[in-house]
């Protein structure tokens, strides 16, 4: 299966912005783009960022693919279905990356970034609807109990990132239960209540043209 080998902090200081891939780290000091915001590569420092309309798209679709792991294709076929539902396309891209299992289980806490989601489901220790699912790409929906595996409950890696979640990291369409280590999604979530820096508007210019 593809994944990014990049370094993680590497694709923060390309696209200008915290990403928020690392977990904890991003949070401390040892954040590379706090150290050195500017992009990677030995001329990094004397690039300037100044893009067209179409550079600018571009970032801010490459962004959010970085953001929530997923490649080009993928991302694409999610557009194109974003486009045939009903209501705003770049809101329903947003919500269909949203109900993915791997950003569900970080969402809710289980992990401390979305990478380290995506693999803790594909290893397999976590059940939806009492189902395993080891699918990153499978799309919860509203009603779906996402449940660690009965097997996997003691996983500290998962402990420790429930333990570290922040307050802030609470989401009304979201619930969790800390004692069975299950949580639900009430809802698709409304924009507002989608805490990703993007601007996907930016994304359907590109793909329209
Ligand atoms: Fe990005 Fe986190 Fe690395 Fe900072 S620590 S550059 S926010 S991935």
């Amino acid at each position: 299966m593809a994944r990014y080998t990049e370094a993680s902090c590497r694709l923060c200081r390309r696209e200008g912005a915290k990403l928020f891939l690392k977990g904890e780290r991003c949070l401390t000091p040892k954040c590379a783009f706090e150290r050195r915001g500017y992009i990677p590569g030995q001329h990094g420092q004397s690039i300037r960022r100044k893009f067209s309309d179409y550079g600018v798209q571009l970032r801010e679709k490459q962004k959010t693919k970085r953001i929530y792991g997923v490649f080009e294709k993928p991302f694409r076929k999610a557009f194109d279905r974003a486009v045939r539902q009903k209501g705003i396309a770049g809101e329903n891209l947003l919500r269909l990356l949203e109900s993915r299992l791997d950003n569900i289980v970080y969402r809710l806490g289980f992990a401390p970034s979305r990478k380290i989601a995506r693999q803790l489901v594909r290893h397999g220790h976590f059940v939806v609807n009492d189902r395993k699912v080891d699918i990153p790409s499978y799309l919860v929906k509203p009603g779906d109990v996402v449940r660690v595996r009965d097997k996997s409950q003691r996983l500290e890696v998962i402990h420790a990132s429930l333990r570290g979640m922040g307050k802030g990291r609470e989401l009304p369409w979201l619930t969790l239960d800390k004692t069975t280590l299950s949580g639900s999604m009430l809802e698709l979530p409304k924009r507002k209540d989608i805490p990703t820096p993007v601007q996907e508007q930016l994304i359907v210019e590109l793909y329209s043209k």
